[in-house]
C-alpha cells in the first residue's frame, strides 16, 4: 500500500439559512479526505493531500453515502503511483457508479498531494494562470425581496461585485427587481435550479431582461432537454446549465441549447473532470463557469484551483459558512487569490479528528 487514506466528518453552520428552489440548509455537512504517502516521511506538510467530499442530494450523496464508499475508492487507488493522476481518477470511477463528491474528495486528496510533492500550486499544475480566475459571484438564496435587497445591499458593502440569486417561487420577478435596485452596479446572475416549467420560464427570462441579469442558471429540470431548447430559443437573457451537466460527456447534448456550462468539482467527480468539463464546454463553442457547493474551503479551494479556465465564477461555497476549520482562496469580498502555495491552496485553520479509512 502506498497511499494510506483517513476521514473526518465535518458540519460547518451557516452563517445563514440557505434556501433555493429545492429546500432549506443551514448546515453545510462534508467529509474532508487526507491522504499521505507511506515511506515518504509521516504527516509534515509536503507529503500529505487533504479534499473534501460535499455531498448534495441532489445527485444521490450524504455524508453516510460518501462513508459508505471510501473504503472501496480509497483500494482502489492505494497502490498507485499519485503521480498518475489519470489513473488514480480512472480507478476511482471504475471502483464506484455515482458517488461523484465521495470521488472527488478523494480526486482532490491525491491532486493536493501531487501538488505539494511537485511544489506547484494545483492550478499550476493544470496548466493555468492563477492570476487569471475570474471574481466569484456572491450568492443570495431565497427570501423574501425586501430581505434579499438587504443582503445585496451588505454583500456590495462587503466588497462583492457579481451576485447571484436564488430564484424558484412566486415572487421571482419583484426579488429581481428589488435586489437589482439595491445594487445597481453590481454584476447579476439568477439560477432557478430546475423550479421552472418551460412556459413559466420563457415568461421569467423575458421579465428579467429588464434588469440586466448575465445569464439564468438551469431554467427547467435538467432532464427536459426539449424545455431547455425552447427556453434557449425564446429567452432574451443567456441560458446555463447546471445540473443537466455531470461532466464533459453531457456536453454535447446541450450545446445547441445553452450559452454556459457549469462545472462542478463536486458533481464531475474531482477537479480534473471538473477542467475537462470546463474544456469540453469551450471546444464546444459554450462559455464555462466553475461552480461549487456549500462548505468547507478544503473542497472549494479544488474549484478555485479551477476557475482559472473558465468564463466565470461560482465559488463562494464557504463564504457562506459561520465556521470552517479550513481556509482557502476565495476571498470575503469574492476574489480568487491563487498564491502559488503548493497544493489546493486550502489551510487547515483547526483541522477535524481523522479516523483511517
Ligand atoms: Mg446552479
Amino acid at each position: 500500500v502506498t497511499l494510506q487514506f483517513e476521514a473526518a466528518r465535518v458540519a460547518c453552520p451557516l452563517a445563514a439559512p440557505f434556501r433555493i428552489a429545492r429546500g432549506e440548509t443551514t448546515t453545510a455537512e462534508g467529509v474532508v479526505v487526507r491522504v499521505r504517502e507511506r515511506d515518504r516521511g509521516a504527516t509534515d506538510g509536503e507529503t500529505t493531500g487533504v479534499g473534501a467530499a460535499l455531498p448534495s442530494r441532489r445527485y444521490g450523496e450524504t455524508p453516510a453515502t460518501v462513508e459508505a464508499v471510501l473504503g472501496d475508492l480509497a483500494s482502489a487507488v492505494a497502490d498507485h503511483d499519485p503521480r498518475d493522476r489519470v489513473g488514480v481518477d480512472r480507478a476511482l470511477a471504475d471502483a464506484v457508479t455515482g458517488h461523484p463528491a465521495a470521488r472527488a474528495a478523494v480526486s482532490t486528496a491525491v491532486h493536493d498531494l501531487v501538488a505539494r510533492r511537485l511544489e506547484l500550486s494545483l492550478a499550476r499544475l493544470f496548466g493555468l494562470d492563477p492570476a487569471g480566475a475570474p471574481r466569484s459571484s456572491y450568492s443570495l438564496g431565497i427570501a423574501d425581496p425586501e430581505t434579499a435587497a438587504e443582503r445585496a445591499r451588505e454583500a456590495v458593502a462587503a466588497g462583492h461585485r457579481v451576485l447571484k440569486l436564488k430564484v424558484g417561487d412566486d415572487r421571482d420577478r419583484e426579488r429581481v427587481e428589488r435586489v437589482r435596485a439595491a445594487a445597481p452596479e453590481a454584476r447579476l446572475r439568477v439560477d432557478a435550479n430546475e423550479a421552472w416549467r418551460p412556459r413559466v420560464a420563457v415568461e421569467r427570462c423575458r421579465a428579467l431582461a429588464a434588469f440586466d441579469v448575465e445569464f439564468v442558471e438551469q431554467p427547467v429540470p435538467a432532464d427536459d432537454r426539449e424545455g431547455l431548447r425552447r427556453v434557449y430559443e425564446r429567452s432574451p437573457v443567456p441560458v446555463a446549465v447546471d445540473e443537466a451537466v455531470r461532466g464533459p460527456a453531457d456536453v454535447p447534448g446541450v450545446a445547441d441549447r445553452a450559452d454556459v456550462v457549469v462545472a462542478k468539482v463536486e458533481k464531475c467527480g474531482g477537479p480534473r473532470r471538473a477542467l475537462r468539463t470546463v474544456e469540453a464546454a469551450q471546444d464546444h463553442g459554450l462559455s464555462a463557469m466553475v461552480g461549487c457547493m456549500v462548505g468547507t474551503a478544503a473542497g472549494v479551494a479544488a474549484s478555485a484551483a479551477v476557475a482559472p479556465a473558465a468564463e466565470f465564477a461560482d465559488v463562494d461555497g464557504s463564504l457562506l459558512l459561520a465556521t470552517d476549520p479550513y481556509d482557502g482562496p476565495v476571498r470575503e469580498d469574492g476574489r480568487v487569490v491563487l498564491d502559488e502555495r503548493p497544493g489546493t491552496e486550502a489551510v487547515a485553520v483547526d483541522p477535524p479528528a481523522f479516523d483511517a479509512v
